[in-house]
């Protein structure tokens, strides 16, 4: 919930500074290493947008790749999972240095 609440409000700036009299959309990405599940983000957002500027707006959530540093490999490496041991060498060396993100991509607004 307070992830959805910190979402809204992002929206709720971003309107304000526009002027803007309605969203119509938010486009957020959710990296596929972040703790974040994609369903309970978007009933939450839902829940949280009820009598805001973001009412009845449409959520698009896009997912992002895992990526991460394996220093066994020395090189950059997909993970579908935090926890997961590497693709290539098969160890748990590694850093994520990308996917764990949720942000707001793009807003929508009239
Ligand atoms: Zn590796």
């Amino acid at each position: 919930m307070a992830l959805a609440e910190s979402v809204l409000q992002i929206v709720e700036e971003t309107a304000r500074h526009h002027g803007a009299s309605r969203v119509r959309a938010v486009h957020l990405t959710i990296g596929r290493l972040s703790h974040v599940e994609p369903e309970a983000l978007a009933f939450s957002f839902e829940v949280v947008t009820r009598n805001s500027i973001a009412q009845d707006a449409q959520l698009e959530i896009h997912t992002s790749e895992g990526v991460a540093w394996c220093m066994e490999c020395s090189d950059t490496v997909s993970l579908d999972r935090l926890g997961d041991a590497c693709p290539r060498c098969a160890g748990y060396q590694l850093q994520v240095t990308g996917g764990d993100e949720m942000r707001v991509r793009d807003i929508e607004i009239d």
